[in-house]
C-alpha cells in the first residue's frame, strides 16, 4: 500500500506536541489534544521517534507583547521575513513548553528546541525561519541513516507545514500523517492551502490507519520475502535482516504452574538444536493440533500443561507477553500462570517428547536451577521470564 521499500529506515517526528498548543493552552490548537494517542498508538511501529519543542526566552520577538501597540495576530516585518504575532507560549522551562503529559516520552529518542532566539521564529524543526541556523536534526536524522520521515503534530499550517517543507529539502522521503495533525487556520483555508503546498513539493500524505494496518500485516509485507523454507519453519528476509517465521502456529504459550503445595513445576527434556537436556516450563504451539488451526490460546494452555505435566488448573492468568529473541524470529511467547493444579494424567508429552516432570518448592527454585546448569543441563530463558512474571 505504502511504497516504503525494505531497506528505508523509517523516523516519526512529533512536532511541538506541548501544553500550550493544546486545548487550554496559550496558543491553543483546536482539538490538538486529539493528536496525542494517535501518536502513542503509531511510536512502536517506527526505527525512530524524534520531537521538536517550541522552545522560547520569555521575551522572544515573536511575542505581541514584546511590540508597543502591536495586538496578537498582527503581522510585523521581522529580519526581513514576515512574522505572525502570537501570544506568549512555550516560554523556556514553563509548564506551557512541556511536552504533552498524556504523550508517550520513554521511546523519543531525542527532542530539537528551536525558537531559542530571541530575534527570530522558528516554526519549522530542522531551521529558524530565515534558513540560517540549523536545530541539529536533519544531521542527527542521516547519522541514523534515516530515509522517511513521518510528520505528526501541531500546527498543520504552521511548524508541520514548515518542517515537511524542510524535510523534503533536506533530501527525506516525507509522508505527513493526515490524522495526526490539527491546524490553526486564522484565515478559514490556510490547512487545505497548506497540505496542497506541501503535496506539491512531494510530501505524500498517508493517515495512521493506513500506516498500522500495513504494519499488522508485516509478515505479509511485500518487503519481507520468504528465502527458504521447511516443514514448521520458514527462513525470512526484511532488508539486510534474517529471521526465523513459525508457519503453522498463531502464537506460543508457556505455562507457569504452581502446585497447591507451593512448588513450580518444570520439565526437562532433550532440545535437538542444542544438543542438550533443557530445564524448562511446560509450553507449545497456539493451533498446533490436527484440525484446529483456530484454537483459543487458553485452550492451548490447558492442552499443553496436561500433556506435558498431566496436571488441570483451576485458574489460569495472563502474566503478559514477550518477544523470544527478536533478532532471530518474530516470535513473540505469552506467558501464564497455572494454579491450583489436580493431577488428571502421567504427562511426559506426546509422540515419544519423553518429558520428566520435577516438581520443585518455591523458595529452592533458584538453587535447583543453579545445580541443574551446574551438571550441564541448560535453562529456558522462559523459565527465568515465567519466575520473574510470577513472582511480581
Ligand atoms: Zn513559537
Amino acid at each position: 500500500m505504502n511504497d516504503v521499500d525494505a531497506m528505508n529506515c523509517t523516523a516519526l517526528l512529533l512536532v511541538d506536541l506541548q501544553n500550550d498548543f493544546l486545548p487550554g493552552g496559550a496558543l491553543a490548537v483546536d482539538r490538538g489534544d486529539e493528536v496525542i494517542p494517535i501518536a502513542n498508538q503509531l511510536q512502536p511501529y517506527f526505527h525512530l521517534v524524534v520531537a521538536t519543542q517550541d522552545f522560547h526566552p520569555a521575551d522572544h520577538n515573536s511575542f505581541a507583547s514584546q511590540h508597543k501597540g502591536q495586538c496578537v495576530g498582527d503581522v510585523i516585518e521581522m529580519n526581513g521575513h514576515p512574522q505572525v504575532l502570537w501570544p506568549d507560549h512555550c516560554v523556556q522551562n514553563e509548564v506551557g513548553s512541556a511536552l504533552a503529559s498524556d504523550l508517550n516520552q520513554a521511546s523519543i529518542a531525542q527532542v530539537f528546541p528551536k525558537g531559542t532566539d530571541k530575534r527570530i521564529d522558528s516554526y519549522s524543526g530542522f531551521f529558524d525561519n530565515g534558513g540560517l541556523h540549523s536545530t541539529g536534526l536533519g544531521d542527527y536524522l542521516l547519522s541514523k541513516q534515516v530515509t522517511d520521515v513521518f510528520i505528526v503534530g501541531l500546527a498543520t499550517d504552521y511548524c508541520v507545514r514548515a518542517t515537511a517543507l524542510d524535510s523534503r529539502r533536506l533530501g527525506f522521503r516525507t509522508w505527513l500523517i493526515e490524522d495526526g495533525c490539527r491546524g490553526v487556520d486564522l484565515k478559514p483555508g490556510d490547512c487545505k492551502a497548506a497540505i496542497q503546498e506541501m503535496e506539491d513539493a512531494g510530501v505524500r500524505t498517508i493517515s495512521s490507519r493506513q500506516w498500522l494496518d500495513d504494519k499488522s500485516d508485516a509478515t505479509k509485507d511485500a518487503s519481507r520475502t520468504e528465502i527458504a523454507t521447511g516443514k514448521f519453519l520458514s527462513l525470512m528476509q526484511s532488508g539486510r535482516w534474517e529471521y526465523s517465521h513459525r508457519k503453522l502456529a498463531s502464537d506460543v504459550v508457556v505455562i507457569v504452574p504452581m502446585t497447591r503445595n507451593n512448588e513450580w513445576v518444570f520439565i526437562e527434556q532433550y532440545r535437538e538444536s542444542i544438543g542438550k537436556r533443557c530445564i524448562e516450563f511446560p509450553a507449545g504451539l497456539v493451533g498446533d493440533v490436527e484440525g484446529d488451526a483456530d484454537e483459543a490460546s487458553m485452550d492451548a494452555v490447558r492442552r499443553e500443561l496436561m500433556e506435558e505435566t498431566g496436571f488441570e488448573a483451576a485458574r489460569i492468568r495472563h502474566l503478559g507477553s514477550a518477544s523470544n529473541s527478536a533478532g532471530l524470529t518474530d516470535e513473540v511467547t505469552s506467558i501464564y500462570l497455572a494454579e491450583g493444579l489436580h493431577r488428571h494424567g502421567q504427562g511426559g508429552g506426546v509422540d515419544g517428547e519423553l518429558i520428566q516432570i520435577h516438581l520443585v518448592p518455591r523458595n529452592e527454585a533458584a538453587a535447583w536451577l543453579d545445580r541443574r546448569q551446574n551438571e550441564g543441563l541448560n535453562v529456558a530463558m522462559s523459565v527465568y521470564a515465567g519466575l520473574w512474571l510470577a513472582a511480581r
